[in-house]
């Protein structure tokens, strides 16, 4: 999943990035409003977080940019403490939530979490099944012939990632990109590292495997014929 925040504040915007990281969530961070809009009208994000007052052009702008332009993806907004009529002006202008400032990173995430929910559904399912591997995008947990297997927000990611694509070969630099957000760079093995730790907690003690190796180009999931 892929968020954009716009914000200003140098600290506050580093702190969400890291802390949305850590959950396992693709992020982009800019810190104005012109940065904001042409980020949020380019790129394909799931959510953009929004904060009111920023230099260029301010929140409601980017906003009300968006929706004029038919980009319906949701959008938190990041409000100042006493401005009841911004929360009023955000949710008319198709907000779909708002945060007064300050708040806690678990508060957040909490709206983070129920905002994504309520923009997936219907529109798709919430969880990913590839022959007896499941994963629950919701609870965000997996499992195999029924046995519960605990990842890290990292693997989760990159399960994720192959199974959404199931039957794809990835390359190193598009998994480098959409799981770590940076581009790749062949010196690290960060990629081989994690897919090791993957496969062991996903393939090694069932059958078949459904991670392959494509060597030279890639990594591939996909249950082989029989298994499908
Ligand atoms: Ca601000």
């Amino acid at each position: 999943m892929k968020i954009l925040i716009v914000e200003d504040e140098p600290k506050a915007g580093d702190y969400l990035r890291q802390g949305l990281r850590e959950a396992g969530y693709s992020v982009e961070l800019v810190t104005n409003g012109v940065d904001g809009l042409h980020h949020a009208l380019e790129g394909d994000h799931d959510l953009v977080i929004l904060d009111v007052m920023l230099p260029g052009m301010d929140g409601w702008q980017v906003l009300r940019n968006l929706r004029a332009q038919g980009r319906q993806m949701p959008v938190l907004f990041l409000t100042a403490r006493d401005q009841v009529e911004d929360r009023v002006k955000g949710l008319e202008l198709g907000a779909d939530d708002y945060l007064v400032k300050p708040f806690s990173f678990a508060e957040l995430l909490a709206r983070v979490r129920t905002i994504l929910r309520r923009g997936r559904s219907g529109m798709e399912a919430t969880t990913l099944q590839v022959a007896d591997l499941e994963l629950d995008l919701l609870r965000r947990r997996v499992s195999r012939s029924g046995k519960r297997i605990d990842l890290t927000a990292k693997e989760f990611g990159l399960l994720e990632l192959l199974m959404r694509r199931q039957g794809e070969v990835l390359p190193r630099s598009l998994i480098a990109s959409q799981v770590w957000d940076m581009n790749f760079d062949s010196d690290t093995n960060v990629i081989e590292v994690a897919m090791r730790r993957l496969r062991a907690k996903v393939d090694d003690p069932f059958e078949p495997r459904l991670i392959q190796t494509v060597r030279g180009m890639g990594y591939v999931l996909e249950a082989p014929e029989g298994a499908r």
